[in-house]
């Protein structure tokens, strides 16, 4: 197993990182048990000062921090200075707010006899963890888990090794305790053998679907608890009503930001016929503004994917699309030859449900456009999918956008504007794009224990 920093603007080889040993697995998940240990006598104020340390590190060196997201996997340098930003906002949101969400809470039990649930910790997460937000990611797992009590062991993916090492060396610049959080270069049987071991309690997995049914299917064989993060193909709809300038910004943002490599991407477009054409013009307008180029240039507004390997199998998608007899209505699917790891946006159309890419995520910046006729084809589109995890709709009216937000199958919506994550909102999907939330209070007692006390 190697983990190896690549960059992908010009496929130059980094730096490469020794797997861990074994020794070194059972070193972390003997810290990581410790820590569980001590922190069930330590009051929680004294932790939500130590991530607003870890908080502060970030603020801090925001440059530093950033600079590996862009070498490590190619983020535009500004999107890579405003992930740390987020990492911040994720980590003080349960500084200011953990507490509270862990509070008892009471219930009546029948004949009014008193009960009240209790919120505590379980022991070790590991926390397995996608290349496309190699901070946020980590953090939406850490700051509630660290809070609450329990460690938390990384495996990032492997092409982001120097960011999960920033994270690990954050902790530690903020003085946090030790066994609190451990970043580990670990094999895949390493994680089967920690989601095994007694001392781990929860496996908290984002990335693709492949990855949740391994991940899903060992932390069941083990009984531990598991969340899912996983993909999706979340659709943008825009209907006859929509302010198509609100409309046109959110969807060519939805689509393109992080190269188009975002779990909730906005990666269907179903707009209504009404306004198809004039959205269809706007949308190629905006697409032919975006410059590809050195991801540290700040002028550049399109990063390449993040691996030579994403683009290739992109480009294999893309054929396959146009193979199974889609069209491109704007762009050009041929290859960019050299070593970076470029790919030139399209918009494609005549996606039908027989084409065998039919409801695949394309993980890059390739628009799917749907002409709708009414809601009711809207519906039976957007629904027409095994996964379920975000979405937008854009409508001046409102009573009726949220009506129509109601019936699309899916864990979150948003209306009028892109789909982003909050750290006060709860972020997860249905179907095949997982379960468990993310964020918000939901997400600090995804692997709390809630005790029932009665009387
Ligand atoms: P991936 O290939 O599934 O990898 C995700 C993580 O799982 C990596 O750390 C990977 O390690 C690890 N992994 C894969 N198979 C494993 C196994 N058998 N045992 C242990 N670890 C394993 O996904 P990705 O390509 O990095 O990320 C893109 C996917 O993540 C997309 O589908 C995207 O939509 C999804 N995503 C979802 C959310 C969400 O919140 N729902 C957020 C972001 C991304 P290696 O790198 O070493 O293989």
């Amino acid at each position: 197993m190697s983990y190896r920093v690549v960059n992908p603007y010009n496929g130059e080889l980094i730096k490469e990182f020794p797997a861990a040993t074994d020794k070194e697995v059972e070193q972390a998940l003997t810290d990581a048990n410790n820590f569980y240990q001590q922190a069930k006598e330590q009051p929680i104020e004294q932790r939500a000062e130590q991530l607003s340390a870890l908080a502060d590190e970030f603020t801090k060196r925001n440059d530093y921090y950033a600079s590996f997201l862009t070498a490590n996997m190619g983020k535009l340098i500004s999107e890579a200075r405003g992930e740390v930003k987020k990492t911040v906002a994720f980590a003080r949101y349960y500084v200011e707010n953990g507490a509270a969400a862990l509070v008892d809470q009471d219930y009546t039990a029948m004949a009014d006899r008193k009960a009240h649930l209790e919120f505590s910790s379980t022991g070790a997460v590991v926390a397995v963890e996608p290349w496309n937000f190699p901070y946020t990611q980590v953090m939406r797992v850490f700051a509630p888990n660290f809070i609450l009590g329990n460690p938390v062991i990384l495996k990032h993916a492997s092409i982001v090794p120097e960011c999960a090492q920033a994270f690990d060396d954050a902790c530690q610049a903020a003085g946090l305790p030790k066994g609190a959080f451990k970043n580990l270069f670990a094999t895949y049987d390493q994680v089967n053998q920690m989601i095994g071991d007694p001392r781990v309690q929860g496996v908290a997995l984002t990335g693709s679907e492949k990855a949740g049914k391994l991940i899903a299917a060992e932390a069941g064989h083990n009984l531990k608890k598991s969340t899912m993060e996983l993909g999706g193909t979340d659709v943008c709809i825009v209907l006859n009503d929509a302010d198509l300038k609100k409309a046109v910004a959110g969807a060519v943002s939805g689509r393109l930001r992080n190269a188009g490599q975002a779990c909730t991407s906005a990666k269907r477009y179903l707009v209504q016929s009404g306004i198809y054409d004039e959205f269809l013009t706007a949308i190629k307008k905006e697409f032919a503004k975006y410059q590809p180029g050195d991801p540290l240039n700040e002028k550049t507004t399109l990063a390449p994917l993040s691996s030579k390997s994403a683009q290739q199998n992109l480009q294999k998608q893309v054929k396959a699309v146009l193979d199974g007899g889609a069209k491109v209505l704007w762009g050009d699917p041929t290859a960019v030859e050299g070593p970076g790891a470029f790919f030139k946006p399209l918009i494609i159309s005549g996606m039908t449900y027989d084409n065998p890419m039919y409801d695949h995520e394309l993980f890059g910046p390739v628009a799917q456009l749907y002409k709708v006729d009414d809601e009711k084809g809207i519906v039976e589109l957007a629904n027409h999918s095994n996964y379920g995890l975000g979405g937008a709709i854009y409508s001046e009216n409102l009573d009726k956008a949220r009506k129509l937000a109601s019936k699309i199958e899916t864990g979150q919506i948003a209306v009028n504007q892109p789909l982003s994550s909050l750290p006060e909102l709860p972020f997860g999907g249905i179907k095949k794009s997982g379960y468990g939330r993310e964020l918000s209070n939901l997400g600090i007692r995804e692997f709390a224990n809630i005790k029932t006390v009665l009387g």
